[in-house]
């Protein structure tokens, strides 16, 4: 059975043109798929039931299924585990904030980048999602949230994986979430975030898209960010500032810094001093988070005054920074943590 979400628009009217449609049924079918948000053919009450038939037989609407869910204490997110159609696993988020309802989805089952920090890092890789499991994330969670009267407002590409070694699935998805026949959630409210690879963010810049970008950047030097992101070994942070800074030259947006804070390890006041210099006239942004602690990792978050101390060592060097709270951390928000209890997956360290 194929998974419909990896059909692009045209590939669905070549298709219908391949079964002698008119060609206004491409558009009642994507309405109907990422509009109404059906989840079976039969659904599609305005198509020709031999056609629905046809179509049913060979294009699946669910090519994963839920197998665990975790609300927040709060009630502010909600973690979603998905087996794939070959067992492997997927992780996507819904965060509630007071005006957004933000999806955080995956591009990869795993991630081959390994930082230490990382729960999904320590699961290992397993494979690159497809763009029509990238796109069904989004679906599926629209759907859920159309039960309680509820709409996704924002995007973020933080699950599992390093979307830019999976750029052309990661793309093509981006693409669907905009297209304005389907669900049309604007560039502006979508965010890719990335380890940094230099030559994809220049590939990026040439989109002609208005998602933000963010690079996870977590330390100031090459050495110490050797020791928390081992693709670090090749990339180093001057290559990356420079592929930013020709990002921010042709798009005129500007780029958010991840800057994960580990206490005693990359949050002392030389580092907030070295990150304000590397940064300096760079049209950007830092989110300071404290580290979501996991099971593999020993290091800590720092305490809330010395987050805020780091920060104001940034502001006073005009480099625009916000503390980002590590929103759900009671689910295991961090990605990759709840991945293994399906498979019985993770590396030994
Ligand atoms: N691979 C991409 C996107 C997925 S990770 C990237 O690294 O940017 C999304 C974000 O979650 C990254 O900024 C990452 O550094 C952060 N993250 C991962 N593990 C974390 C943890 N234990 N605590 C806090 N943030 C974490
Ligand atoms: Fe991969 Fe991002 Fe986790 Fe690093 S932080 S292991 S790049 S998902």
């Amino acid at each position: 059975m194929k998974n419909f979400f990896d059909l692009q628009f045209s590939e669905l009217e070549a298709l219908l043109e391949s079964l002698s449609q008119p060609r206004f049924r491409a558009k009642q079918i994507w309405q109907a798929v990422y509009c109404n948000l059906v989840s079976s053919w039969l659904e599609i009450t305005n198509l020709p039931s031999q056609l629905r038939e046809t179509l049913q037989a060979e294009y699946s609407f669910s090519s994963f299924s839920l197998t665990e869910k975790i609300n927040a204490f709060d009630g502010s997110s909600t973690k979603f585990l998905f087996e794939l159609s070959d067992g492997n696993a997927l992780e996507a988020v819904i965060l509630r904030s007071d005006e957004r309802i933000t999806l955080c989805i995956s591009t990869q089952s795993g991630c081959p980048v390994g930082c230490v920090f990382c729960a999904t890092g320590k699961y290992g890789f397993y494979r690159n999602l497809t763009s029509g499991e990238i796109v069904e994330q989004v679906v599926a969670l629209a759907r859920l949230l159309k039960e309680t009267g509820e709409s996704v407002s924002n995007i973020v590409i933080m699950g599992m994986g390093e979307p830019m070694l999976n750029y052309d699935a990661t793309l093509a998805a981006i693409r669907r979430f905009n297209d304005p026949r389907g669900l049309n959630i604007g560039a502006r409210r979508i965010t890719i975030s990335t380890i940094g690879i230099p030559e994809k963010v220049r590939q990026f810049a040439t989109e002609n898209l208005q998602v933000n970008l963010a690079i996870s950047l977590h330390a100031p030097n090459d050495p110490l960010r050797r020791e928390l992101v081992p693709i670090a070994q090749k990339y180093m942070i001057a290559s990356i500032l420079s592929a930013c800074r020709e990002y921010v030259d042709s798009t005129h947006r500007r780029v958010t810094f991840e800057y994960v804070l580990i206490d005693g390890v990359n949050n002392l006041p030389q580092h907030a001093r070295e990150l304000s210099t590397l940064l300096k006239g760079l049209l950007c942004h830092v989110n300071l988070i404290g580290l979501n602690p996991t099971s593999h990792y020993s290091g800590r978050a720092p305490q809330k005054q010395a987050v805020r101390d780091f920060g104001k060592v940034l502001l006073d060097h005009h480099i625009p920074t916000s503390i980002r709270n590590s929103q759900g951390s009671d689910i295991q928000a961090a990605c990759g943590q709840l991945a293994g209890k399906l498979t019985g997956r993770s590396r030994s360290s």
